[in-house]
């Protein structure tokens, strides 16, 4: 028996430790009576067009075809589609060669860091960051090196990225809209990114990959993300339709290899390398051929800004410290005692939970995952105002 993967089973995540907490505290007061703001779970349907391509592939296409395998790396249709899709949109060249699908984000990035990696070798994560990335880093074997960025808004210290740059480092793993923040990159930040993992690669004379986990690419309020290998060559894009098709439990995503990365070809069959070693073949066939026709829709994510609206507003006035989010589906609340494990305990006297912020490399904060009803935010409103009351005895 593997001692590490054992222990590894037995610590679920934070995240999921406080929803199965969750469904106990349901199903003893009733589900309307839990503030339960705990996971990142897409609260709004599909758009139209999900399901109305899986009908159509039911009724039309036959049988077996229809869920035989595809070629390891995908449907070459359904690779050209996204190919042609992310020409289209961002204007980066691509080709069903570059694309890899993918059982979600979480497999796109297993699969990508595993390609890259060496034992011993250094991935830079911005805190705060995605909990598993700490799990997924060290089963490539390497080492995660956690670079803060700047509160309030969370973004980029390049001083401290450029110092924490060693002879080690093989990839920056950078995550935007951002989980647990909401915060997103601008124009100038990924222009200044570029300009320094490019001088960077330049003094240890190799590249500096870097890694971009984009899950809420679709869910931005304001201006959308710069599409980083427009500013980096050496990107590679780690895609999931999980959030912006609200289908997180159908399992599908891409790996983007673009051909401007150096040794992109390796590092592509590095990616199906690694995919095989793992077992991560062949994405579920019928979501591949659904997310074929769909690559242009995204769920009406309409109702997040409306409770992200309420939520922010409300918080702040009752005297919560918070930054108004641009993009994703949680709120980052500051710690009224300045200790976070502490404001998720007490909080759920209230029977509200949130997830305590140094499971994401960073203390003092709370997230609150607002992709749930409208409705259960206005009644969470009152406990939220108590919690903070108790704060200003
Ligand atoms: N990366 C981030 C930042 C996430 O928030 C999530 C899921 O919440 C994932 C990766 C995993 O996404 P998927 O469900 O597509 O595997």
């Amino acid at each position: 028996m593997n001692a590490k993967m054992t222990s590894l089973g037995k610590s679920p995540s934070k995240i999921r430790e406080i929803f199965e907490y969750s469904r106990g505290r349901k199903q003893l007061l009733g589900e309307e009576n839990v503030f339960d703001f705990s996971l990142g779970n897409p609260s709004i349907p599909a758009p139209a067009s999900v399901n109305n391509a899986i009908e159509e592939l039911i009724a039309e296409r036959d049988s077996v075809s229809l869920h035989g395998y595809t070629s390891a790396q995908g449907d070459l249709g359904v690779r050209k589609a996204i190919a042609d899709s992310i020409e289209k949109r961002f204007g980066t060249p691509a080709s069903s060669d570059d694309i890899y699908m993918t059982c979600g984000a979480a497999a796109s990035l297993t699969i990508t860091l595993k390609a890259l990696c060496e034992s011993g070798d250094e991935v830079m994560v911005l805190s705060p960051y995605f909990p598993e990335y700490s799990v997924f880093i060290e089963n490539a074997g390497a080492v995660k090196k956690t670079v803060p960025t700047l509160p309030p808004d969370f973004t980029l210290d390049f001083a401290a990225l450029e110092s924490a740059i060693s002879e080690k480092t093989v990839a920056l793993l950078i995550n935007f809209p951002n989980n647990p923040t909401g915060a997103t990159l601008s124009a100038a930040e990924a222009e200044k990114l570029g300009e320094l993992l490019r001088a960077k690669s330049y003094e240890l004379h190799r590249p500096i990959y870097l890694i971009c986990d984009e899950p809420y690419r679709e869910l931005s309020y304001g201006e959308p993300s710069p599409f980083m290998p427009n500013y980096y060559a050496n990107t590679i894009i780690d895609y999931s339709f999980s959030k912006s098709l609200s289908v997180p439990g159908e399992r599908i995503g891409y790996i983007f290899v673009p051909s401007s990365v150096q040794d992109g070809r390796d590092i592509y069959a590095a990616v199906c390398g690694a995919g095989r070693s793992m077992g991560y073949v062949c994405a579920p066939s019928l979501m591949q051929y659904a997310v074929k026709e769909c690559v242009y829709d995204t769920s009406d994510i309409s109702a997040y800004d409306k409770n992200r609206t309420l939520f922010y507003s409300e918080l702040v006035k009752m005297g919560y410290t918070v930054t108004k989010p641009n993009g994703a589906f949680y709120l980052f609340v500051k710690s009224p005692s300045g200790d976070g494990n502490e404001f998720c305990e007490r909080a759920k006297k209230y029977e509200i939970l949130m997830v305590p912020s140094d499971s994401f490399g960073i203390e003092g904060y709370a997230r609150i995952a607002y992709c749930v009803k409208y409705e259960m935010i206005e009644k969470s409103l009152p406990a939220f105002a108590a919690l903070m009351e108790e704060y200003k005895k």
